[in-house]
């Protein structure tokens, strides 16, 4: 990462603190057994920042890890309970 960018991700960061609000370091991952998956796109519908899709063409579920924000929407929408938080 160039230096410039490093200095502007900081002061966003302090900026976010000087509001109030807790920022920590993503300590956590998103893991996905994609042999039990059922591909019927219920975690799709709540992921907001699109990591995880349906592929147009073959139907069956894209995770896309470095758009995953590890909200955890994703782990309560799924019926097979394939989708896991890990430490
Ligand atoms: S944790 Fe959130 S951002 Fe990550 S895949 Fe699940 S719903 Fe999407
Ligand atoms: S909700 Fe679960 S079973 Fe359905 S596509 Fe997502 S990971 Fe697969």
């Amino acid at each position: 990462m160039a230096n410039g960018e490093e200095e502007k991700i900081m002061a966003g960061i302090d900026f976010i603190r000087a509001q109030g609000v807790s920022v920590e370091p993503v300590s956590k991952e998103i893991t996905l057994n994609e042999e039990e998956c059922i591909h019927c796109g219920a975690c799709t519908a709540v992921c907001r920042s699109r990591a995880l899709s349906l592929d147009p063409v073959s139907a069956e579920l894209r995770f896309d890890r470095d758009q995953c924000i590890v909200c955890e929407l994703c782990v309560r929408a799924c019926p097979m309970r394939v989708i896991k938080v890990s430490f």
